[in-house]
């Protein structure tokens, strides 16, 4: 009866701090990977984040942090989604 009691208070502890875990790996992730201006990189096809900040009405020009290419984007070619991790893994290494 006693040995019962210790080994279910071991076993919600090992829960807690999985809980725990998972929470501050939700923390960090969530500014690098917010809802940003996107545009699909003609040269290499990744998800490369704009300058802007509000939705243009005119084409603007996008230089893709990956690849180098400079490219202008219509604003239909522009969408509100997240960068590919590649980018997000690059800018973690530059700082
Ligand atoms: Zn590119």
């Amino acid at each position: 009866m006693a040995r019962r009691v210790e080994l279910g208070g071991i076993h919600s502890r090992a829960l807690d701090v999985r809980f725990l875990f998972a929470y501050s790996v939700r923390m960090f992730e969530g500014p690098t990977n917010r809802k940003m201006f996107v545009v699909t990189c003609k040269r290499c096809r990744r998800d490369v984040p704009t300058s802007v900040s509000e939705f243009p009405f005119q084409s603007i020009t996008v230089t893709c942090c990956l690849c180098g290419e400079v490219r202008r984007y219509l604003p239909s070619e522009l969408f509100l989604g997240r960068v590919d991790q590649l980018v997000l893994h690059q800018s973690r290494r530059q700082h």
